[in-house]
């Protein structure tokens, strides 16, 4: 019985056949290897969270030798936002306005706005805006906040940021 046990041991040892180093890795990890991260998207709607996300992103950025996109999206009707962002109706002066903002956020960052290569402004549904313009700028990456200014917390994510992780062509990487 215990000789059988050992025969048959050394049998499936001798019959496997060395594999390839890449056939050993799991397909998510050599699909991996060729991600370069150079462009991250960064949306903003200027709440604390977007601050930390952006913060977060700057840190990302400067590690990974990559720029940063600012992205702002002015939502129409604008009045819940009146307040704090008096945007006018006029769509060419909310974007002037919107690109104040950032620009502002921008300096905000001190020596880490050196990886923000733009800001921008545009006017629609912000989770189209965001992910189109990841499209079409040819964005590696967002960083996204998981809530903003609704701040409805118990809600394990805010509905732009889940609209986001489901409609983007690229990754998405949501910061808490
Ligand atoms: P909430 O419902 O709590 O407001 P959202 O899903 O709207 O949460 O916001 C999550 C994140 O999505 C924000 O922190 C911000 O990064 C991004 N975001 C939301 N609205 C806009 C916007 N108008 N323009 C750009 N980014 C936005």
């Amino acid at each position: 019985m215990k000789s059988r046990v050992t025969k048959r041991a050394v049998t499936t040892r001798e019959t496997v056949e060395p594999q390839a180093d890449s056939e050993k890795r799991p397909a998510t990890r050599r699909a991996g290897q060729n991600v370069k991260i150079r462009n991250i998207l960064v949306p903003t709607d200027f709440s604390k969270s977007a601050n930390t996300a952006l913060k977060f992103a700057l840190v990302f950025a400067e590690q990974f030798d990559a720029q940063v996109t600012l992205l702002y999206v002015v939502e129409v009707p604008v009045f819940r936002d009146f307040e704090a962002y008096p945007l006018a109706l006029d769509g060419n002066s909310a974007i002037q306005q919107a690109k104040g903002h950032l620009e502002r956020l921008k300096a905000e960052q001190g020596t880490a706005a050196e990886r923000i290569k733009a800001v921008k402004a545009t006017i629609g549904k912000p989770f189209r805006e965001i992910t189109s313009a990841a499209r079409t700028m040819k964005q590696d990456l967002i960083i996204i906040a998981t809530h903003g200014r609704t701040g409805l917390k118990r809600v394990f994510l805010g509905s732009t940021a889940e609209k986001v992780i489901r409609h983007a062509s690229c990754p998405v990487l949501v910061v808490r």
